[in-house]
């Protein structure tokens, strides 16, 4: 078969590339050098039965229709919003911080006013919000800080909140109200059969091949593909010539409790100043399963492995542009997803880059991916 397209990697980015240029009559053809398709959202049934994320908790959330739009073509989804709580002291809190963190924390009984100016009396304002640690000290004070950000982030990164982008915990809103969602966006649900089935629906076209296990590299692959759409680490694909660009890694400790009906009350229980691992995630909160017994995993984060989170420091920023700017030369390499656009993507983020890409690769009207598509 004539490969019109080479497709490297089948997590959100190649599959969405993937299932776009097979639509537009390209041949297509996708390696992964895992021995499954979905990258990083990749579930699977674990021994016991139970729907489990092999590289920790996917939670699917956008404002983007267009994207809920495309993915609905390949998936029903279950409704599902997320829930945290946060591990402070032996006791369990609302994270993001709202107001009944900070009443059940201090012992108050403040309404949505109350909580606003108890904010406004610990908030440590910082003319220019240079990284994370001006933006948490900003909003809710040393306290609080201390005792729900920095730890993690330790932990999480190896470095101090002052040394990321302010974006980071930028992620995590503070709220004076009870909403004790993770999420706001208007569209939060999970793919009703997992990741991996809605992945292979979108793959399954006449015009896709899926090689895995399968590494490319750009010396050794042979290239009769017009165009490569790659979703690797970007510095490996230059052969780190610039120096390693850091990822941050996770090692994924997955465990089946036969006896316990529910491990926990609500979907993921962070961990800030206790243990090695960040957080755990008890799988039944998030896919709706009714089997006896039930599936965790805990995060331990580690500066080696599997590259997950690209570090947003502005020293990698610096370092990433320098691989930018040779992306940008190449004429038929297409760089994007995560690892590739070196980008603390969120999976719609991604979804929503590919079909733009997508779009300008085939000369497809924007919009047009979505058409015909039910909720
Ligand atoms: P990936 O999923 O990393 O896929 C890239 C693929 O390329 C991989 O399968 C890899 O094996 C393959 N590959 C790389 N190099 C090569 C090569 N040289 N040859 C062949 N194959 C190669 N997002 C959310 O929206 N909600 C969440 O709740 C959420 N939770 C997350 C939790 C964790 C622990 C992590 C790590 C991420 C989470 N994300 C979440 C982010 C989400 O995982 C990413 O946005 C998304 O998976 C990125 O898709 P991608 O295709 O860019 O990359
Ligand atoms: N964070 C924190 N305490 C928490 C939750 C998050 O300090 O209880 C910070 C931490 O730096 C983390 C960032 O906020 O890396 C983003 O959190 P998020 O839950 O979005 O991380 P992800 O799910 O992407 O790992």
């Amino acid at each position: 078969m004539k490969t019109d397209v080479l497709i490297v990697g089948a997590g959100f980015a190649g599959c969405t590339i993937a299932e776009r240029c097979a639509a537009a009559g390209r041949q297509v053809l996708v390696l992964d050098r895992r021995e499954h398709i979905g990258g990083n959202a990749f579930d699977e049934r674990d021994a016991h039965g139970v729907l489990v994320h092999r590289y920790g908790p996917h939670i699917f959330h956008t404002n983007a229709n267009h994207v809920a739009e495309y993915l609905s073509r390949f998936t029903q989804w279950r409704a599902y919003e997320h829930r945290v709580l946060s591990s402070v002291e032996g006791r369990l809190y609302p994270m993001p911080i709202n107001r009944t963190t900070i009443n059940l924390l201090y012992g108050l009984a403040l309404d949505e006013a109350g909580v606003a100016a108890f904010l406004e009396r610990v908030r440590l304002p910082k003319e220019r919000i240079e990284n994370s640690e001006d933006l948490v000290l900003g909003s809710v004070g040393r306290d609080l800080c201390d005792r729900f950000f920095r730890n993690y982030t330790r932990k999480q990164w190896g470095l101090d909140l002052s040394q990321l982008s302010s974006a980071v915990a930028g992620r995590i809103p503070v709220r004076t109200n009870d909403d004790d969602r993770y999420f706001t966006d208007n569209f939060q649900k999970m793919p009703a059969e997992g990741y991996t089935a809605m992945f292979a629906r979108m793959l399954d076209h006449p015009n896709i091949r899926v090689e895995l296990g399968t590494t490319y590299r750009r010396d050794t692959t042979i290239l009769q593909a017009t165009d490569i759409f790659y979703s690797g680490p970007i510095d490996e694909f230059y052969d780190f010539r610039f120096g390693h660009l850091p990822y941050r890694s996770l090692r994924f400790a997955h465990e089946h409790l036969a006896a316990v009906e529910r491990y926990q009350p609500v979907g993921t229980v962070n961990y800030p100043n206790d243990f090695d691992f960040t957080r755990i995630t008890e799988f039944k909160h998030l896919t709706g399963q009714t089997h006896s017994g039930t599936s965790i995993v805990r995060e331990y984060p580690q500066a080696h492995g599997d590259p997950y989170y690209p570090v947003p420091t502005e020293e990698n920023q610096q370092l990433y542009r320098r691989y930018a700017a040779l992306a940008q030369a190449e004429e038929h390499v297409h760089f994007l997803g995560r690892l590739a656009e070196y980008r603390y993507y969120n999976m719609d983020q991604v979804v929503a880059a590919a079909l733009k890409m997508a779009a300008q690769f085939t000369g497809e009207a924007p919009g047009s991916a979505a058409q015909g598509a039910a909720i």
